[in-house]
């Protein structure tokens, strides 16, 4: 594969050459959502920012396996290791199966991801559907020696471990410094020390996701489905494991640690890890008021929000800082981004139409190897937005006549804006429908009164047909006693 793209590896704390194990197969893993609320801002730019990998080491000709969990069992409150389930506590908050809340909210994440144009990782698998495989691996650790079986819950021996091994190489925290500042352990717990993690919880009374065991019914620790589910889909060791950088300590810390302690290596090679979004400068949180659903900044449904904002816009938004970047959410940053993309998309119709000469002004070659250096250097997405506007100065100048280009210029610039506005970056012309709606309206209004009038007249094989040619063409026709309702889909 000929290209230079250079990944930031979280662990090495470099740009690294991007070299696959076995090209030209890439396995990535990225941890999903926790399913027991709405899509949120916090959300878009972890499946935004690995979409845009996904989608250019696609284009460089990779053949990625793309696996992204759902989070269904396991999460505690607080990220800690003792009190509800994230996904039970809702369940009971709402009388409903802890599987309806599961399916409920991973329906509205796909709906989501979907409006923001990411696409469908190949593999989705939940924890709930890989116990069998996270109680083996908690057999392998305990056969390891690095953990230990406590009143019917097995916890990992951090101390132990890294005796061995160096426990806090990903987030470079050192175990001396978690010993002075965890609190000391009551003499109650199960764990013999503050920073020790569990692999298998046993369940009280009251714990209603729970599976049989050999040390209890209980229910597994949340950093073990990480390691089980892309072992089993990407092989022991594979190329790129994604997240937020949240999910750093303790999370992929964990996961770095189970691994090694199961199969005596780190199974990831390249760790990448994108920033937060924070909302005027604050960290978003509940508790702050300034927690913002996607669904509410689709429709302006709150009080921080001065109007709606379009998927494509927050899209853009995300894409305009480089993904290690802090990237701060305000009213007026997302109009800025509002504008800019409408600028890009007008440029892109224009380029449609502009004519030819015999030499050409600017340099297209020169603009399609900035804008994959842009790429290949850690994904530097506001690189290549800003080469694509230098090209949008110039369509606009071919356009007006002050500057020209020749016919084969124009079909590469065509194929670059193609391969790097809806390719890679993902954008998508959301105003094309939008300026046509009224002649959209008018056209599938006159055509479903044709079939009117052939209903009317019993000519049902005509009326049949243009339902059926409609359809085809995803246009839903519901037939009502005044007349017809229809709908695009
Ligand atoms: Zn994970």
């Amino acid at each position: 594969m000929q290209h230079s793209l250079y990944l930031y590896n979280t662990i090495s704390r470099k740009k690294e050459l991007f070299e696959p194990l076995h090209s030209p197969f890439v396995g990535m893993y990225v941890c999903g959502p926790t399913v027991y609320g709405d899509a949120h801002l916090g959300h878009a730019r972890p499946a935004i920012t690995f979409d845009l990998l996904f989608r250019y080491l696609s284009h460089l000709g990779y053949k990625v396996r793309y696996v992204r969990n759902i989070t269904d069992v396991g999460h505690l409150e607080n990220d800690a290791d003792e009190g509800e389930d994230k996904i039970a506590k809702k369940a009971r908050l709402e009388q409903l199966e802890p599987m309806e809340v599961v399916q409920y909210y991973t329906n509205r994440y796909h709906e989501f991801t979907e409006k923001l144009n990411v696409l469908p990782p190949s593999i989705e698998p939940h924890a709930s559907g890989h116990i069998i495989e996270q109680i083996q691996l908690v057999e392998k650790i305990l056969e390891s020696g690095f953990a230990y079986e406590s009143n019917g819950s097995v916890y990992f021996d951090v101390l132990k471990y890294n005796e061995k091994h160096p426990y806090g190489k990903l987030s470079g925290r050192v175990l001396d410094d978690l010993l002075s500042t965890t609190r000391d352990l009551d003499g109650q717990s199960e764990k013999h020390n503050s920073f020790d993690f569990a692999l298998w919880k046993k369940a009280g009374a009251e714990h209603i996701m729970r599976w049989p065991s050999p040390w209890s019914d209980g229910f597994p620790g949340w950093h073990l489905e990480c390691t089980a589910m892309s072992t089993k889909y990407l092989g022991e060791v594979f190329d790129i494991h994604g997240g937020g950088m949240d999910l750093l300590f303790p999370h992929h810390e964990c996961e770095i640690a189970q691994s090694t302690a199961a199969i005596g290596k780190d199974s990831v090679r390249y760790w990448v890890h994108n920033n937060m979004i924070t909302i005027n400068g604050q960290k978003m949180g509940k508790s702050l008021g300034n927690f913002i659903t996607l669904e509410e900044l689709f429709t302006g449904n709150h009080k921080l929000l001065e109007k709606s904002y379009s998927p494509m816009t927050i899209r853009f938004f995300i894409l305009m800082a480089q993904y290690r970047g802090t990237l701060d959410f305000s009213n007026e940053a997302l109009q800025g981004a509002e504008k800019a993309f409408q600028r890009l998309m007008s440029a892109v119709q224009t380029l449609e139409k502009i004519k030819t000469s015999d030499k050409s002004t600017v340099d297209v070659t020169n603009l399609e190897s900035k804008c994959y250096e842009a790429m290949n250097d850690d994904l530097n997405s506001p690189m290549v937005i800003a080469n694509l506007f230098d090209g949008v100065r110039w369509i606009n100048s071919i356009a007006d006549g002050s500057e020209s280009i020749s016919a084969n210029d124009l079909k590469t610039l065509k194929a670059l804006y193609k391969t790097f506005v809806f390719d890679i970056l993902g954008l998508k012309d959301e105003s094309m429908a939008g300026a046509n709606t009224e002649l959209l309206d008018g056209l599938i209004s006159m055509i479903l009164k044709e079939r009117l009038e052939a209903k009317a007249k019993k000519d049902f094989v005509t009326s049949d047909r243009i339902r059926d040619e409609l359809t085809k063409l995803g246009v839903t026709v519901k037939d009502k006693k005044d007349g017809f309702d229809w709908e695009i889909k």
